[in-house]
């Protein structure tokens, strides 16, 4: 199939670009002997994270969803020895392990995870007049895209860059709402952080899809104006 044939040229291109960095790999597979989803973004994803924090000199990133640090290590090497990534994680078997990994890949200074529900590290972050972030990530549970999306515009300021992260869903983005079980709630919530992006005058976004490792899916990408 053509999802099949994706992954083998995704699989192509992390050989011949050398996306697949020991020390990061090890993070990854320790995650997953640990009993972590596979849901981490795949290693051009992690690299595109990177280049992009680096294009921008963001210095301050935010990530909601850690999971084991995959995307994390990708965008504290992205912000380099002085910046700072805060990544925003629930579960406490998810952060601790994402702590691990950070600290065997050399990471661990420049990331700080907030362990509780992102929103509530977030509203403190703001409540206690945190720095504006450069860039912020969401990749956590995509029912709250929009309250992480106005969230987000208390953090930013002018020109901070603002990634929503699997908006596709092998095409269930345009599957009418049938029940409220788990898929429908975060397919839902991706459909309505994709009417938040074109509403909201505080940012200018548009979205691109993906194929490869993790099948077909995409991402929005913003600036806040
Ligand atoms: N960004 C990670 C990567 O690419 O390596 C993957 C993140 S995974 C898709 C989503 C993570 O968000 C999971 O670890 C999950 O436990 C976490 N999460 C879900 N809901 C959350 C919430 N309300 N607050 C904080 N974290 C949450």
């Amino acid at each position: 199939s053509a999802d099949h044939h994706a992954a083998a040229v995704d699989e192509y291109l992390e050989q011949r670009l050398g996306l697949r960095i020991d020390a990061l790999e090890a993070g990854r597979e320790h995650a997953h002997n640990a009993g972590l989803p596979r849901i981490e973004v795949s290693p051009a994803q992690g690299k595109f994270l990177q280049l992009l924090v680096e294009i921008t000199g963001a210095r301050r990133v935010l990530e909601i969803g850690t999971l084991g640090g995959y995307s994390t290590s990708w965008l504290a090497k992205g912000v380099g020895e002085s910046g700072t990534v805060i990544s925003c994680e629930f579960e406490p078997l998810h952060a601790s392990i994402a702590r691990e990994n950070l600290q065997r890949a050399g990471l661990s200074e420049r990331v700080e995870i907030k362990l509780g529900a992102a929103q509530g590290s977030m509203e403190s972050l703001i409540s206690r007049k945190s720095a504006p972030f450069d860039l912020i990530f969401i990749d956590a549970d995509k029912r709250n895209n929009v309250r992480y999306l106005e969230l987000a515009m208390d953090l930013a300021r002018p020109g901070t860059v603002v990634v929503l992260d699997n908006v596709v869903r092998s095409g269930a983005i345009l599957d009418a709402v049938a029940d409220h079980g788990t898929q429908e709630a975060d397919v839902r919530g991706v459909q309505d952080s994709l009417q938040w992006l074109r509403d909201d005058p505080r940012v200018s976004a548009t979205a691109l899809q993906t194929v490869g490792a993790k099948g077909w899916d995409g991402f929005a990408l913003a600036r806040v104006l």
